[in-house]
């Protein structure tokens, strides 16, 4: 039988991986979901990757889904000269209205009210923390003076961080936009929007999917600032995913509040049965050398435990040395831990009774449950929304959950969820000729063999492909 691994791995592309045989390589390595990282993409270069993926994708037979990332109003240092490097005791210019190019003395970032809304003794923070500069003064145009605390080498386009100023930034660009309506006419699976503040952020971007799209692309919270930690509950109500962004978070907050706001973050997640993701820094070591520390090996066990959906790469794909052997790495250690009885995650029974998905609900939470009584080789669920496949991955059950579907927008996007593989399947004779042919469908590509149990899920009378209604299990 297969063996394949629940936890998804998210890569993201960049110069070390977007050949059309690394991707390749990475796919069958384990990849399931390629994010794109608007920050760093050029439009041109965003097509062609997308043609690709999908290319590849079909040759093999795979349904990787893609992420497109948008910057937010991320704060970047600009253009910098070559081996420029800041010392400690050093004072700096910044600048927000020429774009000049930086050095040792000087550099410029794009926020044009950086002089008026910053003040004296505030701390900035570049490359996620690595360099510390404290203000001395601005001339609240645009211009403003700082004292390096702590050095370091710095190149161009880093991100610039303000932990204690009070910023007056929309949190959707001009850029973010015109990315949001290239990735929405290009079908991307998934769009993820950072430095989200509250609910409305991501309403804002979900009136621009609607402008520009009948399907409602599904769009991920990155939780990268405190003003989302705090505004979580609301936040979760319109996203459709979490994602814990490790680098911006512990650059705003001391480092030593994420573990919990990981683990907050998680349970609040599977709660809302919304997949959720843990990023950055997960193999950091790995982009230069073919071995992670002791320590990324426990923090990547450590999160699948937690009870991600999916541990991201940022650099250690986008710009390492090693690609593929950070993807090999990686999906061992998920393939190490995953299935470990020592993982526990809360799993109690929908409560909202006069809700009009409580059937649906309370069915899949039936059958994660079962499956894991009777000792159920998989679920099967016929959806044409996806919601099934979110309840059930959320129930975590110890089988892998199939999904048929004869929606072609869902195929890819659900890939992302924890223990989920999507099936095409648009046969809807009669509940049990669908039965019987989704079950040879998952005997076929080897997730059952003859003497499995198997739990279906189905929507009786099927012609009407309603709610979710009907359990069944099936001996193969
Ligand atoms: C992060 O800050 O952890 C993150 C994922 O954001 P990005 O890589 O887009 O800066």
């Amino acid at each position: 039988m297969k063996k394949i691994k629940k936890t998804k791995i998210i890569a993201t592309i960049g110069p070390s991986s977007s050949s059309s045989k690394t991707m390749e390589q990475m796919m069958l390595g384990g990849v399931d979901v390629f994010r794109i990282n608007f920050s760093h993409a050029k439009h041109n270069e965003v097509k062609k990757t997308i043609k690709l993926i999908r290319e590849i994708d079909k040759k093999l037979s795979l349904n990787t889904a893609i992420i497109a990332d948008l910057q937010g109003p991320k704060l970047r240092i600009g253009k910098m000269e070559k081996n420029s490097s800041f010392n400690k005791g050093d004072k700096i210019t910044i600048n927000s209205k020429s774009q000049l190019v930086g050095n040792s003395k000087k550099l410029y970032v794009n926020y044009k009210n950086l002089a008026k809304d910053i003040k004296e003794g505030e701390n900035i923070l570049l490359d996620d923390g690595k360099i510390i500069l404290k203000i001395l003064s601005t001339n609240k145009r645009d211009l403003i003076t700082a004292e390096v605390i702590q050095g370091g080498n710095i190149d161009s386009n880093k991100g610039f961080n303000l932990p204690n100023t009070k910023i007056s930034l929309s949190p959707l660009t001009e850029k973010d936009i015109e990315d949001a309506i290239l990735a929405i006419k290009e079908k991307v699976d998934w769009l993820a929007l950072s430095f989200v503040r509250s609910k409305s952020d991501i309403e804002d971007l979900l009136k621009i999917i609607d402008q520009n799209s009948e399907y409602r692309i599904p769009v991920i919270a990155k939780i990268e600032k405190p003003e989302a930690v705090k505004n979580i509950d609301e936040i979760i109500t319109v996203s459709s995913g979490l994602m814990v962004a490790r680098g911006d978070l512990g650059v705003e907050l001391e480092s030593s509040e994420i573990p919990l706001i990981q683990k907050k973050l998680v349970a609040k997640a599977k709660k809302a049965r919304i997949p959720v993701i843990i990023a950055t820094q997960m193999m950091e070591s790995m982009m230069e050398s073919l071995s992670p520390t002791r320590a990324e090996v426990n923090d990547v066990a450590n999160s699948v435990m937690d009870g991600a959906d999916a541990v991201m790469l940022s650099g250690e794909t986008s710009v390492g040395k090693y690609p593929l052997e950070v993807i090999k790495t990686i999906s061992s250690i998920i393939n190490k831990v995953e299935n470990s009885n020592l993982i526990s995650l809360a799993n109690k029974r929908p409560k909202d009774k006069k809700s009009k998905r409580y059937i649906t609900k309370s069915i899949c939470f039936s059958a994660a449950k079962m499956a894991n009584d009777i000792k159920a080789k998989a679920i099967s669920t016929l959806t044409h929304s996806g919601y099934t496949a979110f309840q059930i991955s959320s129930w975590r059950p110890s089988t892998h959950v199939l999904v048929f579907t004869s929606n072609k927008r869902i195929l890819t996007q659900l890939n992302l969820l924890w223990g989920v593989k999507a099936f095409f399947y648009d046969g809807f004779e009669s509940t049990d000729r669908t039965v019987e042919q989704i079950n040879r469908i998952a005997l076929d590509n080897k997730f059952l063999q003859k003497g499995d149990k198997v739990i279906n899920l189905t929507s009786m009378p099927i012609d009407k492909k309603g709610m979710t209604n009907t359990l069944r299990i099936s001996e193969i």
